[in-house]
């Protein structure tokens, strides 16, 4: 696909679903701004696509003077942002009885804190132009709650419905709007569980279910980010076929 008009922010670039997101975009030769905590992780992406117009910064989306900067320096460079991808994510799912308030401060903080802080860096931009797209990564677990994944459903239900408002409010702006709901997929994010059982259940889950490869979930990003300026995908929801 030629991308090569968009100017692409990643945010949660580094592993799994936005580094292979990262990659496949720029094969498609879109104007790239990769960001995370983990710096070499985004130089390793740079290194493998010399040829690619990549720019890395090292960004804590809790951090709003972190975003910001992402994102001003991009217009800075070229003038506009077209695509911001909204993609870091934790997940350390346990039974609330164990009352894992640190956990919880940092799903909320990064889960949902990181979606608005991109929203509200970008969508000035965006909505003065008339013209953006921002996508989220939320997942199947914003559409229902697995064994002790309250509180992480919590904060991807809470990113549907933040996405879908500003689906509703910037319609009128011409700003795209595009929910990424992944089943379970092969990446890091494992490693954000704590709870011992929980992280058995849910590496026994994806070799149960034949999960995904975080390759997939990009092309379904790549095939929203292609559509025609009329057509906005508003969601999509990609299971591994055995996923119930
Ligand atoms: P990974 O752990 O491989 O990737 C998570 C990414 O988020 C990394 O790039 C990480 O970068 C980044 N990130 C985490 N915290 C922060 C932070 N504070 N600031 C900036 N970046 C941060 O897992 P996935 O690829 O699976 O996760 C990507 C998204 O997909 C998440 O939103 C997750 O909830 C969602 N998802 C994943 C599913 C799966 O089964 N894998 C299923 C459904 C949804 P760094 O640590 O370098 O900052």
């Amino acid at each position: 696909m030629d991308l090569s008009n968009k100017v692409t922010v990643i945010m949660g670039a580094s592993s799994g679903i936005g580094a292979a997101t990262s990659r496949l975009l720029a094969k498609d030769g879109a104007k790239l701004v990769i960001a995370a905590r983990r710096l070499n992780r985004l130089e390793e992406i740079q290194k493998d696509l010399p040829k690619a117009e990549i720019d890395a910064y090292k960004a804590d989306v809790t951090k709003f003077e972190d975003v910001k900067n992402v994102i001003d320096k991009t217009v800075e460079k070229y003038g506009r942002i077209d695509v911001l991808y909204n993609n870091a994510g934790i997940m350390p799912t346990a039974p609330l009885i164990e009352g894992r308030r640190d956990e919880w401060q940092n799903m909320l903080q990064i889960n949902i804190m990181g979606v608005l802080n991109g929203i509200a860096a970008a969508l000035p931009y965006m909505a003065k132009a008339k013209s953006g797209h921002i996508i989220s990564t939320d997942s199947v677990a914003g559409h229902t709650i697995g064994p002790d994944g309250a509180v992480y459903s919590g904060t991807k239900f809470a990113v549907r419905a933040i996405m879908d408002g500003l689906r509703i409010e910037q319609a009128e702006n011409n700003i795209k709007t595009t929910i990424v709901s992944p089943g379970s997929t092969g990446t890091e994010l494992f490693n954000s569980i704590n709870d011992k059982d929980q992280k058995k259940f849910a590496q026994d889950y994806f070799k149960n279910v034949g999960g995904l490869e975080p390759e997939q979930i990009a092309q379904a990003v790549e095939f929203a980010i292609g559509t025609k300026d009329n057509m906005s995908v508003s969601e999509v929801i990609i299971r591994p076929t055995r996923q119930s």
